[in-house]
């Protein structure tokens, strides 16, 4: 990591070698490396002559359009810090993202113009860009004249401590935080990914005895996740463009459309969380799909149940399963793991990657004995700088360096990490700690199961009791005692649900694919199921 390039700049402009090659494509429409490089340079050109200045900020409030990709390395090329907008927040959220980031300008999309003029005080003193607007729209700049613009990269000297971006943490546990992501730190993230690549196909040598070719082949990823995101952004983006591989970008997340896309762009690998992965292979025209492109499958975010990891290993000829644990506080992966090593320890999440040091401490702060459980800490050049106007957030989150990541965990001894819950998730009932993952993952093994959620449910007597959330496969029935059962033969008694509410529709998930529990605790009402 000594001589690893200083800057995102640095990373993007060594892209340049790629010249002809396939870089995003979007639907029908194909961009290159070169034509790429042409249009981030205009983006780049004219906000300067605009007065954007390095260390000002940019947003960006749209779904995942090629011209996402080409506002981001512009803006981090130049120093200007890039602000992702969840495209998925409403007009309140927009606004208080926006007065907390205060950027220079903000380039949107027709849907989120919308949401800008239901509150049009939001964007007092951002001037704005459309991107993919119909017809005219007053004050905003078209995207066609920022292109049009034309002219060179500009010449800035990239301090690695500075921000590339801001990115706010998905909100699963509270009101989004916006993360202070350095150069450094992504720079950082992208050689944890390269190594993550390397070490797998390490591991595939190892079991076959064939050596992975000198050359690897040049990635093709589907990105099915928003690229506000570190897991679609710097993991997805950065790890497909520094190789100079294509991204694929789908507007929304649909099984059957990503299936077609693997067959007909040859699709390396997906960069999404774990039930997409899951909703791909339970799909009706899997079978009937060549997928034989595919060199690896799961995804991260989220926990993959074991159970995923086996039928991927046993259903999907070519790909291996493989994960990542991370978060936006550490700009990407923590831990990494693929193939043979997963499927050896199937519910760890792997080792931690290069740049890190990790520990499981408890809650006093003292590490814990090897292979007990406590929350995972840990340091490294990746870890964010804080987050903005939060410093009560960023003292309570970061200690001497050390990122306190709110998740409870293990590790083995090989080094490597079990994700068992989160801190604020896991359900305390009775005295004893109940990891949802771990009933989750119990309930997968049932084959009707399609999906589900467990979480806590207020219990006076035992302050908590375990509940769940389920859906079941279409055509397949089971009674709430069924699934009882079926749970008492894996686990102890109290971890079996006490409460089960099996649901019609698709659990509700946040932008990032993730279950929102929180949503699910609220609506679902246990005196319903006790009467
Ligand atoms: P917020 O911090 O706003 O509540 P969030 O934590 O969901 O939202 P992210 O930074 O997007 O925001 O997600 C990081 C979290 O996702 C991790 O702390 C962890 O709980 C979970 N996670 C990510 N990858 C994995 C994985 N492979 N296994 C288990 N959990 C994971
Ligand atoms: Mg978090």
């Amino acid at each position: 990591f000594k001589n690893a390039p200083a800057s995102v700049r640095d990373v993007w402009l060594s892209t340049l070698q790629f010249a002809e090659r396939p870089y995003l494509v979007y639907q029908d429409e194909r961009l290159t490396y070169a034509q790429a490089h042409e249009q981030v340079n205009a983006v780049a050109a004219w906000l300067a002559a605009q007065g954007v200045k390095p260390g000002d900020r940019v947003a960006v409030a749209m779904r995942n359009y090629p011209e996402w990709m080409l506002i981001y390395w512009a803006c981090v090329s130049t120093g200007i810090a890039v602000v992702g907008m969840n495209a998925w927040w409403t007009p309140e959220e927009m606004a208080y993202a926006l007065s907390d980031s205060a950027p220079k300008y903000l380039f949107l999309d027709a849907e989120r113009l919308d949401r800008v003029k239901e509150r049009p005080d939001m964007v007092d003193g951002i001037k704005l860009v459309g991107v993919r607007l119909k017809g005219d729209a007053g004050d905003v700049t078209p995207w066609a004249d920022v292109i049009a613009h034309g002219g060179d990269m500009p010449d800035v000297a990239i301090d690695p401590d500075s921000d590339a971006c801001i990115f706010y943490t998905s909100g699963t546990t509270g009101h989004p935080k916006g993360a202070q992501l350095t150069h450094r730190g992504c720079v950082s993230n992208l050689f944890n990914m390269l190594y993550a690549g390397a070490s797998s196909a390490l591991a595939v040598e190892r079991a076959t005895g064939v050596a992975p070719p000198a050359t690897p082949p040049i990635p093709v990823t589907l990105i099915t996740t928003p690229l506000f995101h570190v897991t679609a952004n710097n993991c997805g983006a950065y790890a497909t463009t520094a190789a100079g591989g294509t991204m694929v970008l789908m507007y929304r997340w649909d099984a059957g459309e990503a299936l077609r896309i693997i067959a007909q762009e040859k699709v390396s690998s997906m960069s999404g969380v774990p039930v997409m992965a899951r909703e791909l292979i339970n799909h009706p025209d899997f079978a009937m799909t060549d997928t034989s492109s595919l060199v690896s499958l799961a995804g991260g975010g989220a926990q993959v149940p074991p159970d995923l990891v086996q039928k991927i290993e046993a259903q999907v000829s070519t790909a291996r399963p493989s994960t990542g644990y991370g978060m936006t506080e550490t700009c990407g992966i923590i831990t990494s793991v693929a193939g043979d090593f997963f499927v050896d320890k199937p519910d760890s999440a792997g080792p931690a990657m290069p740049s890190f040091e990790a520990k499981c401490v408890d809650d006093d702060g003292n590490t814990v004995a090897p292979g007990q459980v406590g929350e995972l800490w840990v340091k490294g050049s990746s870890v964010i700088k804080g987050y903005i106007n939060r410093p009560d957030a960023t003292a309570a989150s970061i200690t001497d360096g050390w990122l306190h990541t709110g998740d409870i965990a293990r590790i083995d001894e090989d080094g490597f990490i079990f994700i068992v819950d989160r801190k604020k998730d896991m359900v305390l009932r009775g005295g004893e700690n109940v990891y949802c993952a771990e009933v989750e993952s119990a309930i997968y093994r049932n084959a009707a199961v399609a999906e589900c959620c467990v979480f806590g449910v207020p219990d006076e007597r035992l302050g908590e009791e375990v509940g769940v959330a389920v859906v079941l496969k279409s055509g397949t029935t089971l009674s709430a005692d069924e699934l009882r059962a079926h749970c008492a033969t894996i686990m102890a008694k109290h971890k079996v649900p006490r409460y089960i509410w099996f649901l019609d529709e698709p659990l509700p998930r946040n932008a990032s694919g993730k279950f929102l529990k929180r949503d699910l605790r609220d609506r679902l009402n246990p005196e319903a199921l006790s009467a």
